[in-house]
Formats: structure tokens, sequence, C-alpha cells
């Protein structure tokens, strides 16, 4: 049985599956099943099928998929469009996807595309991302040459586009209105939803937006079915993901595992555990954007639920390990300098309120923070928190601040009663 249908293509490194032996381990037979299926019937089996989206928010795609209005009265014009602007920090599943099996993805979003019925796709990819955006390339010219994208695709009578842009750099254009109105050309904030994109996206017509991990699930799941998807996972959420450790870790890196895959079994066993000397003090499950967790939480199975319930979130899955000779305060400081720099500037809460968060931050790292700043930044948390800003951009950058306040509460006083960073 089949158990790791992301990367069974990833093989060596450096190595780009290309079109002829991507087609002799069953590439395009998803696609090929797809185009003899009822376009609503994909969206049905996606939806039942569990798949989450995996660039963070775990929703579920089928579901995503459905909200396409469809009918006489639906707009003619739909867009398909890939979010491959992976800038999470600690997050880096997309690009080995894209960099060394890039059919996988097309055929993903072929298979989307004609269930939603667009005829333009779009994959909105991440500036620095120069090879994956080269194996792309000629990747569709390939899936063009041989009638697997293009006009009347295999005699289907359905023809499909699809074209790659390149980010221009900023985190947030990840965010899909963001990335849609960067897409149009225009400035990249956020736009109010609803309408969400579905409805109302790119120029105003219905489009989908997906993360490429999660593309990359749908060609296996059309060919295999449900109950093998669901099969793949070990608790209550379906498939296989691909999850990554960074950090202190004896061997970083990314590894296809089962959904619900336990915590400690990523990183001291696939990530061989800390670097001789260190312990693990905490860890952020799915990138910087979510909150810690301690060593307590070790044993916890990566799944949406269970991470949500746990006080943080999957996210993108990838885990930053924080260990004990590092300092927790920096590492915030770190991760709340790059959020500054990232936001829009587009709502007060966020534009003005990271880079008050990063000042204070960086004087209790230089030892001249004053016993009164921790109330003033959990304040400051409550402030930039859901529902307070136009995105999750804000939101998403108190988690691992709030968290650390909480779990390194001691490290914060000791910076400020010692006057310096303990870990210097
Ligand atoms: P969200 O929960 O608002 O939306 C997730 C998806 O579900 C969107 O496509 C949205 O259109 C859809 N959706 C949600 N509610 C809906 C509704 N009621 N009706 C119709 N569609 C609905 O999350 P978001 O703001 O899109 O993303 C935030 C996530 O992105 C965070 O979890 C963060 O971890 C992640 N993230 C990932 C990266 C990366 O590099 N992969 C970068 C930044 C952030």
């Amino acid at each position: 049985m089949l158990t790791n249908p992301l990367t069974k293509n990833i093989t060596g490194k450096n190595i780009a599956a290309d079109i002829a032996s991507y087609l002799a381990n069953d590439g395009y037979a998803g696609w090929r099943k797809a185009l003899t299926m009822e376009p609503n019937n994909i969206v049905t089996l996606v939806k039942d099928g569990g798949l989450r989206g995996r660039g963070g928010a775990g929703f579920n795609t089928g579901l995503k998929w459905s909200f396409v209005p469809h009918g006489e009265d639906a707009p003619k014009q739909k867009f398909i469009v890939c979010n491959a602007d992976e800038m999470e920090p600690g997050t880096f599943k997309d690009r080995l996807l894209m960099e060394r099996d890039p059919h996988l993805l097309l055929e993903g979003m072929a298979i989307a595309a004609y269930a939603i019925g667009a005829s333009i796709g779009y994959i909105f990819i991440r500036g620095e991302y120069h090879l994956a955006a080269e194996r792309l390339e000629l990747a569709i010219n390939e899936a063009k040459s041989q009638g697997l994208l293009g006009i009347n695709i295999l005699d289907s009578g359905f023809s499909l586009d699809i074209f790659i842009h390149r980010s221009a750099g900023n985190y947030i254009c990840g965010e899909e209105t963001a990335l849609l109105n960067a897409l149009e050309g225009r400035r990249a904030i956020p736009r109010a939803k609803p309408p969400f994109p579905q409805v109302s996206g790119l120029w105003g017509k219905p489009t989908v937006v997906n993360n490429v991990e999660t593309f990359c699930n749908i060609p296996h799941l059309v060919a295999l079915g449900i109950d093998w998807y669901r099969g793949l996972g070990l608790e209550q959420d379906a498939g296989s993901k691909i999850f990554g450790v960074s950090g202190k870790v004896k061997n970083p890196g990314a590894w296809e595992l089962p959904m619900g895959t336990p915590i400690r079994e990523i990183i001291e066993q696939h990530a061989g555990g800390m670097r001789d000397g260190l312990r693990l003090k905490g860890f952020l499950p799915g990138g910087g954007s979510t909150d810690f967790l301690g060593p307590d939480h070790l044993d916890l199975p990566m799944d949406y639920d269970v991470i949500g319930k746990a006080g943080s979130r999957m996210g993108t899955g990838t885990i930053i390990v924080l260990d004990d000779k590092t300092c927790p305060v920096g590492l915030v400081l770190n991760l709340s300098q790059f959020f500054a720099r990232e936001s829009c500037g587009w709502c007060t809460p966020c534009r003005d309120g990271l880079p008050w968060i990063v000042k204070v931050l960086q004087r209790i790292e230089d030892g001249e923070g004053l016993p009164e700043d921790l109330d003033l930044l959990r304040e400051q948390c409550q402030r930039i928190g859901p529902g307070k800003t136009f995105c999750a951009l804000a939101p998403g950058a108190a988690e691992p601040l709030q968290s650390a306040l909480k779990l390194f509460e001691q490290d914060f006083i000791d910076h400020i009663t010692n006057r310096c960073c303990p870990y210097k």
C-alpha cells in the first residue's frame, strides 16, 4: 500500500522528476481519472476525503471548493491559484515539493481546476525560489507537449493554462487576498472577507487559492480513493504530511509522515533528537506564527484539533525547536522583527503595534527592560489579537510572544532583574 504519496518520486538530492519518470510512476493517473468524472463528484470526494489545507489554517479543501458558484448563472471565468509564497519562518516543505516533483503540483492544480471549472491557473511563487520556478516552467511545457495541459486536454474538451508569477517578495503576499491583489498588479494588502475568493477573487471572479502541499495531495486522493486516503492518518486527520524540524537538533530536515504522528517521534527519531549537551526547552509546532508548546506536549500527535486544544496550532507542521542554551527572548525578538518588517502597513494595530513590541523586546534583551514591560507586552498581544486587525499577520505574530511570556516568564524576569541577557 502506498504510504508516501507526496514524496514517492523524490529520491536523491537535487533530482527533479521529469515527465518521463513521472509518467512511468503512475503520474497523471489521477488527472486521467478525474477527466472521466463529474466535476461535482470530485469536489465531494475531496471534501469527504477529509483533506485539510496544508498552508497553515487547515480548512477543509473540498468544502472550500464547494463554495464556488456553478450552474447557468455562475460567472464563466474562474481561476485556480496556487499559493507558493512560502515565507512562514521555519517552513520549507513547499520548496522541496516544487523543486523535486513539479508535475505532482501541476496534476493537483489541473484536477482542482477541472473540479471548479477554472480554465486559467496561476502559481504565485516566492521570489527567492528560483530553482522551483524554473523547474515548474519546464514541467508546464512538458505537460503541454504531452497534451496534459493546454487546449482540449486528452480530447476531453477541457482546457487549462497555468502561468507562473514570481512574487516581488513580501510575507503578506501569502495571505490569499493580498496575493490576489499582487497578482492583479495592485498593492499587496489584504481584502475584507467576506466575500471570500471562492465567490469573488481574482478580478472579481470565483477563485480558489490553495497551498502547494494541498494540491499535491489531490492526485493520489482521486486515483486511490477516500478509504485509502483516510487510512493514511493515525488520528482524526486524514492523509500524510510533510513535517519538518529546524533548530539545534542533530538532523534538521523534512519527512513525509502520517497525519497524527507524535511530535516526539518527529523530533527524536526523524530529527535525531537534540544536539549533544542541549535540552529541549520548548517548540513552535507549525512555524514562527504559532504558540510555543513545552516538553510536556511531546507525546501529542500532529493533528490540527489536538494541537489546537493544547493551546497552539499545527500551522505548516514545520517545528522550530528551542534549546536550553538559546535565549527565548532573543528568539521571540527575532521573530517579532520579521513580522514588524513584513507588516503591509494597512491597519494601525499591526503597523504600529508590531514595531512597539520590537522596541520593548529589544530593550529587555539589551538589559534595559523595566518590570512593567511584561504586562505591557501582554496587553499589546491582546491589542493585536484575533479580531483586532485586518488579517492574521499580527495575531500570528502575537502567538510566539504571548506563549513565551507564559512558558519562559522567568527568562524575561531574569533579563530585567540582572540587567543583561543571561544567555550571552
Ligand atoms: P483562514 O482560516 O482565514 O482561511 C483559510 C482558508 O479557508 C482560506 O482560503 C479562506 O478563504 C477559507 N475560509 C475560511 N473561512 C471561510 C468561510 N467562512 N467561508 C469560505 N472560506 C473560508 O486563514 P488565512 O488567514 O487564510 O491563513 C492563516 C494561516 O496561514 C495561518 O494558520 C498561518 O499558519 C498560515 N501561514 C502560512 C504561511 C506559509 O508560508 N505557508 C505563511 C503565513 C501564514
